[in-house]
């Protein structure tokens, strides 16, 4: 059995839904019609970001701005269901369908502007309708290519606890229900059509399993089920040297162990979700990345022991549409507990710190968020620090972006941290805030955003990896 996992991008359009179907459909003949098949499918592009933002705006009291969201949404979803599905029975289906579920997330955001508070349960519940949506559209259209499939929300399979916003899963109780409800379908020639992303808790509450959560959804599935392997749809070709829009002639790396592959993700490879690793590691249940724009591509295996002759290159990880808020005090009021704080408050209002770093001699903090996160950042760490009156200090820097460098073991001698620098160096580009693991095999900086595409061509020229 493959457990495959699709995300945004690659059910972005109806056309992209339509290449999924026929890569589940391509694999299901390759491997005789006998090799099981379950699907976890993404949000489409884009849709958990406007759902958060709607919620935000609810709580806010901008009402125009969530129905604006709503009614985007549904069209997206609508455009969808037309262009793909032929067939009118499943197409006036899951056209109401759709259709339902929007207006209860309408009921939903008027129930938080009510209210005038977001919570994060309250954001765990309206981020979920984006998964709940690609599924329903996916399996019809499998139906519609007669393979017998049906939409299944994760919030009847993975049992988590109630840490809404970043849940952890419970795996006794969701290897149980996956037995029950998963593998007989599978048994049956039947594709599950899994919602990446969202669990639920024991009583049933709706809760995340972190931004980017599908891939983890895929490996709690592909190890609850014993799965053969697991395969992550996404895309680009695998885990690159560097991001191949910005350096085309970037190169796969073709083997990772799983130790490697949690490194890469953990510094925001962005094709990986750092939780992912874990429970397939644990199973030893094969990994594989592939792009589901270009599936003849053999991508990227993880796997335990990888070949001993394979080629070992150090990547490099860029991501853009950020900010930096650095916050601090003027004088030395300002302490590593309030750091603690900071970081601690952030995590439990769910905002993802992608960065941070201390400086010591200018009392502050700096802490990179996305974009999108930056005014609810802001507005939690004022409620949070200003009641302590030690918070003098807010800068932020928009536009930013963060380039991380992450060596391997036995690359070459000196590690290479001082090779990344060298090279900033060489370019001249500015370095507005510095993280670097204590190994010297990795380092991450923060840069202008406006920058990024110079400096990873030429790290990626100079550390020789093309
Ligand atoms: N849709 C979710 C997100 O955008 C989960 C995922 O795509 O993996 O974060
Ligand atoms: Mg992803």
């Amino acid at each position: 059995m493959i457990v495959h996992k699709f995300g945004g991008t690659s059910v972005g359009n109806a056309q992209r839904f339509s290449s999924v179907v026929d890569i589940l459909l391509d694999q299901r003949r390759r491997s005789g019609g006998d090799a099981g098949q379950v699907v976890v499918v993404s949000a489409m592009s884009g849709v958990t970001d406007a759902l958060i933002a709607g919620a935000r705006a609810a709580a806010e009291g901008r009402d125009t701005v969530y129905r604006e969201i709503k009614a985007r949404l549904l069209e997206k979803h609508l455009t969808v269901v037309e262009t793909l599905l032929n067939h009118s029975r499943e197409r006036v289906e899951i056209g109401g369908l759709v259709e339902d579920r929007l207006h209860e997330l309408e009921r939903l955001y008027r129930s938080i502007a009510i209210l005038g508070e977001l919570t994060m349960r309250g954001c765990d519940a309206v981020a979920s309708f984006g998964e709940q949506l690609s599924a329903l559209i996916l399996a019809a259209a499998l139906r519609e290519r007669d393979c017998r499939a049906q939409a299944i929300s994760a919030t009847e399979l993975i049992v988590t606890d109630g840490r809404f916003g970043a849940a952890t899963p419970l795996m006794e109780p969701t290897r149980q229900r996956l037995r029950e409800r998963i593998a007989p379908l599978v048994e049956r020639g039947v594709t599950p059509v899994i919602t990446g992303y969202i669990a639920a808790t024991e009583k049933g509450v709706t809760t995340t399993l972190g931004r980017g959560g599908s891939d983890y959804s895929a490996a709690i599935i592909g190890a609850g089920l014993g799965a053969d392997e697991v395969w992550i749809w996404s895309d680009v070709n695998g885990i690159l040297t560097a991001d191949p829009n910005i350096v085309p002639e970037a190169r796969t790396l073709r083997e990772l162990s799983y130790a490697e592959a949690a490194n890469l993700a953990y510094y925001g490879a962005d094709v990986l979700h750092p939780r992912t690793i874990r429970p397939l590691a644990a199973s030893s249940i094969p990994l594989r990345i592939l792009n589901s724009f270009n599936p003849a591509d053999p991508g990227t295996l993880i796997v335990a022991h990888p070949s001993a002759d394979r080629e070992l290159m150090p990547a490099l990880l860029s991501s853009t549409g950020l900010s930096l808020i650095a916050i601090g005090s003027q004088d030395d009021s300002w302490t590593l507990h309030m750091s603690a704080r900071a970081l601690h408050c952030l995590s439990e209002a769910g905002v993802d710190v992608l960065m941070f770093s201390q400086s010591f001699s200018e009392h502050n903090l700096n802490l990179v968020v996305r974009e999108q996160d930056r005014q609810h950042c802001l507005n939690v760490l004022r409620s949070e620090l200003n009641s302590t009156g030690s918070l003098h200090h807010v800068e932020v820097k928009e536009n930013v972006a963060t380039v991380s460098v992450v060596g391997v073991p036995g690359w070459n001698e000196a590690g290479i941290v001082p090779h990344a620098f060298a090279a900033l160096g060489r370019l001249g580009t500015r370095v507005i805030a510095v993280a670097q693991a204590a190994t010297e095999h990795s380092v991450s900086f923060c840069i202008p955003e406006e920058q990024v595409v110079d400096t990873v061509r030429f790290l990626h020229r100079e550390l020789r990896l093309g």
